[in-house]
């Protein structure tokens, strides 16, 4: 029944076979009782066979038998459903899984990787390092083995720079014999720091390193943890949502005046520039409105995002031994993409570098796409042409076919505030054939759904072709608002998958909230969301009851549910209400022993069994389920144990640092320029490249914005490998009475692409 099944929809959608994400829908449908398990299987396995064996191509037997095991012995499958459901999931990555026999013991299992032998800590393996194994011109070389105390990387796009990094931070350990704790690696954003702890993992071949990888706000959270004593927050102290600092800026403002409630987002992007560093227009009493909403924070035992930063260089500023301990702890500190180092970040180093700390960064001022928050792309100059640094250019770009190094390099040099740099193209391609036409391509289209068409298309050809896979194509954004929705339609009307993201999207924050009730049972303030996911069951009538009863930012959850347990009325969704209060209520305490990914999918298959779950609810679960995922993506990259407090943390500084938490394993990557810095994907398609989208409108009335526009359109272009399509079309609102120049806009900076 279930083989017959099965090969019905394989027929009827013979596609889902080259897709992760519909490949787990499938999954789903088949096994609907175990829905949680096998998805949470699935999803382990996901990072597990990726960071274990670097690619899914390298899929073997033995990592088949054991998914296969486990499906039977934890999800009670038959060995014929677990092995079709193994079968299937592994020809999600366009594998042929080699089928065998069950009964293989675990010893017999292929270790994935080698250990060698030379990783015990401390251990000095040799004087020299072996260039051939890791192959690195003379100039990464000389980087990756330098002794100098400060060590500057300048180069472009592709050109090795977060490898040196990386390879820098093996020789460290390997040949010089440092120990991995004594070595903090600084990057901005989450999958950047987990891309560089993977890559350590792979080079010095043990999960066992203790190497500090952090973004800066992961970084600031730690030491405020650390050092919760000198700050006056509890050690719990948490990370306010969104709604949160909403709710306690919109209580600050009213202890000011009716007249600036309405001017709350102006407050809000005032106090997040003050913490940042960013020069602020005068508002009235911006200063006190600015203490006020602190301490009210501080009453709540929160922080808001932007204090990962700020409240750290506070803390270094003003207690010399915090400084002292942290400059003794960490011997080597290095930082990847040093041009987005924004004023408040800059500021930590002083309290962090001490006389005796190497300090080693790579950066490219051409690629500094954060000015607009901060970033001080002067001071990666400041640092290169200081004679106290080892200051090395590296001009050979490994990333990208030589016609994308030229063109971008043509369009980069319109660019009058730059170091310049000369990029000799290197790479050889691996893609022959029909499937790539040519290098570049410039097409203009009618409307946007006709250029989201164009797109659709052009995968689906790429993707039949056979030697490409969905995750190695990238569509670029430049903003998330303005587009997508074109080629969102378009893509989903062709069946292709495509990835969704975390960041600045509301439900994450409701489900967070439910994850923090339960960590905190008497935290004050999260009661209500908690209490309505994924639906609403608290009415309004006992809303107003306990609100009549207690003052709402006051009380915890613990007794605001109590409460309302054993509330009198008998309202309509009472049994749900008390089911959950029950369920909360019990995973609560039990919730320091428990792993996230344990108390996440107790919760979501509690939320699924609730009688009669409206569409919108159930979409809310589904997309919950992506919380899952990146769960146990964190315990399986995580060093420490994996707690929920940590977990969370986690979630926000990956929130903060605005990036996708996890990009999807076989679907097409829709992202933002700005998040797709770092990344190299083998096809990259940059949509709406015209004056109002890219050059964004907004950015162009000054000649310092349009040229980091600029430069953001340069990262964009170089994440490619092998291919690069810039498409745009005519938008009938925009351009009639402009001249042809300026409605081309970047495309006439780059003429070898209109051809
Ligand atoms: P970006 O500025 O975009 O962050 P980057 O300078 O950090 O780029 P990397 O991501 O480190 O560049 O490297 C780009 C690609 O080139 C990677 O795939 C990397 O593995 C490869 N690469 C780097 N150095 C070499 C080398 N010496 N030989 C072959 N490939 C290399
Ligand atoms: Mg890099």
């Amino acid at each position: 029944m279930f083989t017959e099944d099965f090969a019905h929809a394989l027929e009827l959608y013979p596609h889902v076979l080259s897709s992760k994400k519909q490949v787990s829908a499938l999954l789903r449908d088949m096994f609907p009782t175990q829905v949680l398990q096998v998805s949470l299987l699935s999803a382990a396995y996901d990072i597990g066979i990726v960071r274990g064996i670097q690619d899914a191509h390298d899929i073997d037997k033995s990592f088949a038998y054991r998914f296969e095991k486990r499906l039977v012995e934890e999800c009670g499958l038959s060995f014929e459903n677990a092995s079709w459901a193994v079968e299937t999931w592994c020809k999600g990555y366009g594998l042929q899984v080699l089928r065998k026999p069950c009964g293989i013991s675990d010893e017999e299992e292929s270790p994935q990787r080698a250990v060698q032998p030379n990783h015990v800590r401390g251990q000095v393996a040799s004087t020299k390092m072996n260039t051939a194994t890791v192959n690195l011109t003379a100039s990464q070389e000389r980087a990756v083995t330098t002794n100098s105390k400060r060590c500057v990387v300048v180069a472009g796009p592709g050109s090795g720079k977060t490898r040196v990094l990386t390879e820098r931070i093996a020789y460290l350990i390997e040949t010089q014999g440092v120990a991995p704790e004594k070595i903090l690696a600084i990057t901005f954003t989450n999958k950047a720091a987990g891309e560089m702890r993977k890559r350590i993992y792979d080079r010095l071949a043990t999960r066992t390193t203790s190497v500090d990888v952090r973004t800066f706000h992961s970084f600031g959270l730690g030491l405020l943890r650390e050092c919760n004593e000198y700050t006056g927050l509890s050690p719990n102290f948490e990370i306010a949502s969104s709604s949160t600092v909403d709710r306690i800026l919109t209580k600050t403002l009213s202890h000011h005046g009716q007249s600036i409630i309405g001017q709350k987002n102006l407050y809000r992007k005032a106090i997040s520039n003050l913490k940042n560093g960013i020069k602020v227009a005068s508002l009235p009493e911006i200063g006190k409105v600015f203490a006020d909403y602190n301490r009210e924070l501080r009453k709540e035992d929160l922080i808001d995002l932007d204090d990962m930063v700020y409240l750290p260089v506070q803390l270094l500023s003003k207690n010399e031994d915090v400084s002292n301990w942290v400059k003794s702890k960490y011997q080597h500190i290095l930082v990847d993409e040093f041009q987005d180092v924004n004023e408040m970040q800059a500021q930590i180093f002083p309290y962090i570098i001490g006389v005796d700390t190497s300090f080693f960064f790579v950066g490219d001022d051409d690629q500094c796409i954060y000015e607009w928050r901060g970033a001080r792309p002067k001071l990666l100059k400041r640092y290169a042409n200081d004679n106290r640094s080892d200051t090395i250019y590296l001009e050979d770009n490994f990333r990208s076919q030589k016609g994308i190094v030229s063109i971008s390099d043509l369009f980069i040099a319109h660019n009058s505030d730059r170091i310049p740099k000369r990029m000799n193209a290197k790479k050889h391609s691996a893609i022959t054939g029909s499937e790539i036409k040519a290098v570049t391509s410039f097409n203009r289209f009618s409307s946007d759904f006709f250029e989201a068409a164009f797109i659709a298309d052009e995968i689906s050809r790429i993707i039949e072709a056979g030697k490409l896979r969905y995750d190695d194509i990238a569509i670029l954004l430049r903003s998330n608002k303005m587009q997508g929705e074109a080629i969102r339609n378009a893509l989903s009307n062709a069946e292709i998958p495509y990835s969704s993201t975390l960041s600045g999207d509301r439900l994450y924050d409701d489900f967070l909230t439910v994850l923090r009730t339960v960590k905190d049972f008497n935290k004050k303030g999260n009661l209500s969301k908690a209490i309505n996911f994924p639906t609403r069951v608290m009415d309004g009538i006992l809303y107003n009851e306990l609100k009549e009863q207690f003052d709402l930012g006051e009380i915890s959850s613990l007794e605001g549910l109590r409460f309302l347990a054993n509330c009198p009325y008998d309202f309509e969704m009472a049994s749900t209400f008390k089911a959950r209060y029950k369920l909360l209520s019990e995973l609560s305490p039990n919730s320091s022993s428990m792993k996230p990914s344990e108390i996440i999918a107790k919760l979501l298959e509690y939320y699924q069994s609730e009688d009669n779950v409206p569409a919108d609810g159930i979409s809310k679960i589904q997309k919950a389920l992506h919380i899952l995922e990146v769960a146990v993506e964190f315990e399986n990259v995580s060093d420490d144990v994996p707690k929920l407090d940590l977990f969370l943390d986690y979630i926000y500084t990956a929130l903060q640092s605005e990036n996708n938490v996890s990009i999807e394993k076989g679907a097409v990557n829709i992202i933002t320029c700005h998040k797709a810095k770092g990344l190299e994907f083998p096809i990259v398609f940059i949509p709406g490249v015209q004056v109002g989208i890219f050059p964004n409108d907004y950015f162009i009335t000054t000649a310092d914005k349009l040229e980091e526009e600029r430069r953001l359109f340069y990262v964009s272009m170089t994440r490619a490998m092998e291919r690069l399509y810039i498409t745009s079309f005519d938008d009938p609102l925009k351009g009639s009475d402009r001249s042809e120049a300026i409605r081309e806009g970047f495309i006439a900076e780059v003429p070898e692409v209109v051809q």
